[in-house]
């Protein structure tokens, strides 16, 4: 059993796009451990996407992040680190394949709709990013 962090980005939750999404999720096979909505400050953005703090898109993607809610929760499953990027798709939307969520809903390259964790270590950062032990179930 692996578990991933997942968020359902501003651009999705604006579009009343969360549930939609969390059937994917769900049809996929993945188990929802935790969940919950917040609306992340710019400090808490940037401290999420501290590995890309050198990037150019930076200061735009952590704008674009703390610009309404989110859904985060946490995805529990076999290899689910990797099922949930496949599932996700390419970061470009317009490199997603047919039956990827970015695929179905991303606007833009930034504007792609969701996150997941990319490796076992990053899981276990993001995960504890957001959640307590308390509020993880099973
Ligand atoms: P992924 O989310 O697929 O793991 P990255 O970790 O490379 O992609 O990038 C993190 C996020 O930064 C992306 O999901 C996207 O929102 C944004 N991003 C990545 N590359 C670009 C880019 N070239 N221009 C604008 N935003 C980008
Ligand atoms: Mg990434």
């Amino acid at each position: 059993m692996e578990r991933t962090l997942s968020i359902i980005k501003p651009d999705a939750v604006s579009r009343n796009l969360a549930g939609a999404i969390l059937n994917m999720i769900q049809d996929s096979g993945l188990t929802v451990v935790a969940m919950k909505m917040i609306h992340m400050s710019k400090a808490q953005a940037e401290g999420f996407y501290h590995v890309h703090k050198a990037r150019p898109f930076f200061a735009d993607l952590t704008a674009f992040m703390c610009s309404g809610p989110v859904v985060v929760s946490i995805l529990e499953g076999d290899n689910a680190i990797a099922r949930y990027r496949t599932l996700m798709g390419a970061t470009n939307p317009a490199n997603a394949e047919e039956g990827t969520i970015r695929k179905r809903y991303a606007l833009d390259i930034e504007k792609n709709s969701v996150h997941g964790s990319d490796a076992p270590e990053t899981a276990a950062f993001e995960t504890a990013y957001f959640f307590s032990n308390l509020e993880i179930v099973g």
